[in-house]
């Protein structure tokens, strides 16, 4: 199995840099399952190349799976493993580029931090959906995919073509978002995954996923198959995904079969029958699984909007805007008559963008939005002049040393009409199955009811605002709803400004 990374990136050799690993040298990791070699076949001033190369020794596969392994079997000596990229791939190449993947890199920091070109190549990739599924995964990324299908024979062309496509990639992206990308991807593509589904995968798969997956148009096939179609892991994938206050519309309705035709029927491998119906966890009861069926990050929305029209706001800023799908919803609300997104980061701007079809907006709607980056932890004079400023999902983002910053910013210089906070409500946590922690990696902290509560008591009183909370979501008698939030509305006791 082989997987190359090449940049043209001036000095190209800088890739070592990046990757954590010495050009001239090749470097072993020892797997459970075989060895991983890190190697490069061509280190230039202009183009370096990286190979990632798996060796799968199919007896030291079996045995780390264990005996009781229901597929324990003399087939799973005879497969296809050791020589098509897989899951096995994606393993390796997670535990060999494990600092890659942070994005973290001392000596070339700029370099990590921006997008890069760069060509990834994987000479035989199998492929359930033929390299049509291929481009569906890796074109909304920003990647030029080249996939073909790799023929059975080539002797022989009638036989049509194998399960495999050789893929190359090649786009303008960051090293770490491609090395998560590939992390997900390729075992979402494989759809056969060696190993057994664990709770825990949830964790991975939103580590790896969270900067980007929420947004991709494919989220549910990409969450489903990564998932081994568990069906409750996939649940709480979904809830989890919605908890990063962004894209995922998915009614969390049972899984539907996708793309049965192509890849299948040429059984070399069986179809995977892993993590299926005798899982490693026992099933879960999906008793108030209909409690609410819509999403939460839907109702959260709808509440935000709700709450706004009711304080009759009409210029509204939402601050942390994310990928923009409240700026979106309040667009085309003609109410809202100035519609502003912020964000610290420029990959969420750049999602809010393509959303909005910014582009493509027409003049009428285009005067009444604006977008920009920006920090709210800094005074900002464009923060100021709006009826209303949201922050959905956006406090608990940011360090507790900070928060005093913020709230300077947003209830003492921008000092809007009114402030909506919503926040998880970390009582409530109890009730995702699966969730061990926090729901986002990214959370600096999630506060009870009561944490909220006094949080936003005493910065109304600081600042001179009233303060009122509603529930968000199934409010549950025990532990409260999912989402909690806070309607400021200033106190205007004595005139003044207005
Ligand atoms: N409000 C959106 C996104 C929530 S995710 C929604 O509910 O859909 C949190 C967002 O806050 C991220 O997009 C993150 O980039 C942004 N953010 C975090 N800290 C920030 C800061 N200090 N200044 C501006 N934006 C910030």
């Amino acid at each position: 199995m082989l997987l190359t990374i090449s940049t043209t990136v001036r000095p190209a050799t800088d890739l070592g840099f990046l990757l954590h690993k010495h050009p001239d040298r090749v470097q072993e990791f020892s797997q459970s399952y075989g060895m991983a070699r890190v190697f490069y076949p061509e280190a230039g001033e202009e183009r370096c190349t990286a190979a990632l190369m798996l060796d799968v020794d199919p007896v030291r596969l079996v045995r780390s799976r264990g005996r009781s392994t229901p597929d324990y079997a003399l087939g799973q000596y005879v497969n296809d493993r050791p020589y098509a990229a897989s899951s096995l791939l994606a393993v390796a190449l997670a535990d060999v580029f494990r600092t890659a993947r942070t994005g973290r890199c001392h000596s070339r920091p700029e370099l990590a931090a921006g997008p890069i070109p760069l060509e990834i190549t994987l000479p035989v990739l199998p492929c359930r959906g033929g390299p049509g599924l291929a481009h569906r995964l890796f074109e909304p990324l920003g990647w030029e995919v080249e996939a073909r299908a790799v023929p059975l024979d080539e002797g022989f062309p009638e036989w049509g073509d194998s399960r495999y496509v050789r893929l190359s990639l090649r786009g303008e992206v960051r090293l770490a978002d491609a090395l998560n990308q590939l992390y997900v991807l390729l075992p979402v593509l494989d759809d056969s995954k060696h190993y057994w589904v664990a709770p825990d995968e949830v964790d991975k798969l939103i580590r790896a996923g969270g900067s980007w997956l929420a947004a991709h148009p494919e989220k549910n096939l990409i969450t489903r198959r990564y998932l081994g179609r568990r069906q409750a892991l996939a649940r709480t994938a979904f809830a989890r995904l919605a908890e990063l206050g962004d894209d995922v519309e998915e009614d969390l309705e049972p899984p539907v079969e996708e793309d049965p035709a192509a890849g299948e029927g040429q059984g070399d491998t069986p179809p995977a029958t892993e993590g299926d119906a005798q899982g490693d966890t026992p099933p879960v009861p999906e008793g108030d699984a209909q409690a609410s069926r819509r999403p939460l990050n839907v109702l959260r929305r709808e509440a935000v909007l709700g709450a706004l029209e009711e304080l009759g706001a009409r210029k509204v800023i939402d601050l942390g805007c994310g990928s923009g799908q409240l700026v979106g919803a309040l667009l085309d609300r003609p109410g809202f008559t100035k519609v502003t997104g912020v964000d610290v980061s420029s990959q969420a701007l750049t999602f809010a963008a393509r959303r909005l079809k910014l582009d493509r907006m027409p003049d009428r709607q285009r005067e009444r939005l604006e977008l920009f980056q920006g920090a709210l932890t800094y005074t900002d004079d464009r923060f100021a002049g709006y009826d209303a400023a949201v922050l959905m999902e956006v406090v608990e983002h940011v360090d507790p040393p900070r928060l005093g910053a913020l709230e300077r910013v947003v209830f003492g210089t921008a000092r809007p009409g009114h402030v909506i906070v919503t926040t998880p409500n970390a009582e409530y946590n109890v009730r995702y199955d699966f969730l061990e922690g926090m729901r986002h990696p990214d959370h600096r902290f999630e506060w009870t009811r009561a944490e909220f509560r006094e949080w936003a008591e005493r910065v109304g009183g600081e600042y001179g605002y009233r303060v009122v909370f509603r529930p968000v979501g199934d409010d549950d008698p025990e532990v409260g709803p999912p989402t909690q939030m806070a309607l400021f509305s200033v106190e205007n006791a004595g005139g003044g400004d207005d």
